[in-house]
């Protein structure tokens, strides 16, 4: 009999994990963060029998309590070499910033790299007496990976966070999937359609050239990871770098050069290369001050405007109705990015600002809508039972009723639940 535990990311987003038991072994799929005040990590798991542990992506919300386990275990870690090294940069970085204490020391950071065993896509690895393991391409960010776990005859999807549509930086996931007998899902936006990618992407564009054609200067607040790199992208495709100056501040630096190091995960390495070449990269607030004056488009984090030097950009550019803020992702309700929408005024670092800039949303999901999600599910050979995870709780009860609808059997576990498989 085996047994597989929800360690977190049930009915919230934050703190994946999950726990496989075999016999006398075990398995664990991502160990993430939720940034809570401390933050959260999944319950410690017993170590003693881990053959090993298999990481989807990079996002600190699935890898950012895997210094935790590797520092009690000697198991690897499988994730391709794109996740293990822009983990590192987030982890990294997540310890520096951090306020509370944290379940690791900075050194155990390091074993990301040393307990790694670099996976490829579709190679498929026995771990102990009981358990095989093979990567997927989730199409979410570059080197994410769907993982396909099987033991005592039966096959476990955990999907990650997928995205099944191409982007103009990552190949859309894998197709035609095998045979599974339990899928464990994502469910973040299991209510929600996007609009086609094409449209979303010259929206950007049109807003982005409206405003450096009246002379203003355009922030694009943006994760470090994924987001800011298809940013710089889509403007590479337009031609955007050879008229106006494109101008990239923060982590985003760092993922770059990490990209370049990893060309196959991505969907064009050439145009990525190229639009890595163009862009020009911020060192000082010297640099950002002449950015502002000169005009042009600045890619900075964070995404929501929280922390990062997104911020310090938004004091420079809010008051000026030339200028353009245009939001590229989803905005957490409370975030700086959510009053901005919402109101015009916003309080960022306990200072009310009203901005007179114009305010633009485009959002570029790395994740597939209802309709994407549900068509890729149900091509899943196998008739798998479904696991809803990884979304506010309305969501993975969305998903869960969608594919009970099709005839599915679909379940949204709770914390620490456990089930036999
Ligand atoms: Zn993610």
């Amino acid at each position: 009999m085996s047994q597989l535990t929800f360690l977190g990311s049930c009915r919230e987003i934050g703190r994946s994990g999950f726990f496989i038991e075999h016999s006398d072994e075990s398995f664990l799929v991502d160990y993430g963060v939720k940034f809570t005040e401390p933050p959260s990590f999944p319950d410690m798991i017993p170590t003693d029998e881990l053959q090993a542990v298999a990481l989807t992506h990079a996002h600190l919300d699935h890898s950012g309590g895997i210094p935790r386990i590797l520092a009690k275990s000697e198991a690897s870690l499988f994730c391709t070499p794109a996740t293990r090294d822009l983990s590192l940069l987030l982890l990294r970085d997540m310890y520096k910033i951090s306020r509370g204490p944290l379940p690791f020391t900075r050194k155990d950071i390091t074993l990301v790299k040393r307990q790694c065993q670099a996976t490829a896509y579709e190679e498929t690895i026995p771990l102990g007496h009981h358990f095989e393991t093979t990567l997927f391409n989730a199409g979410h960010i570059p080197g994410s990976a769907m993982v396909s776990v099987r033991v005592n005859g039966k096959r476990i999807l955990f999907t990650g966070d997928f995205n099944a549509t191409e982007s103009q930086l990552n190949p859309g996931a894998r197709k035609n999937l095998p045979k599974h007998d339990i899928v464990v899902t994502e469910s973040t936006y299991a209510r929600r359609i996007n609009p086609k990618r094409e449209e979303i992407e010259e929206g950007l564009i049109d807003s982005v050239i409206e405003t450096l054609e009246r002379g203003g200067t355009v922030l694009i607040p943006a994760f470090a990871v994924g987001r800011s790199q298809e940013i710089m992208c889509i403007l590479e495709k337009k031609g955007l770098p050879q008229k106006y100056p494109i101008y990239l501040d923060g982590m985003a630096r760092g993922v770059d050069e990490v990209l370049v190091k990893h060309p196959e995960y991505l969907q064009s390495p050439q145009a990525f290369q190229r639009a890595v070449k163009r862009v020009r990269v911020i060192h000082d607030n010297r640099d950002r001050t002449n950015a502002v004056k000169k005009g042009g488009v600045i890619i900075s984090p964070a995404g929501m405007l929280k922390g990062g030097a997104s911020y310090l950009y938004f004091k420079m550019v809010h008051d000026d109705p030339k200028n353009s803020i245009i939001l590229v992702s989803y905005q957490i309700p409370g975030t700086p990015g959510a009053e901005l929408l919402a109101s015009r005024k916003v309080t960022v670092s306990g200072r009310l600002f009203e901005v007179k800039a114009e305010v633009r949303q485009h959002h570029l999901s790395s994740h597939s809508d209802s309709r994407g999600m549900l068509d890729m599910l149900l091509k899943i050979p196998g008739e798998p039972k479904f696991y809803c995870i990884h979304g506010e709780s309305e969501s993975c009860d969305a998903l869960a009723e969608r594919l009970e609808k099709r005839k599915r059997v679909a379940h949204v576990p709770e914390v620490n639940e456990s089930v036999e498989i």
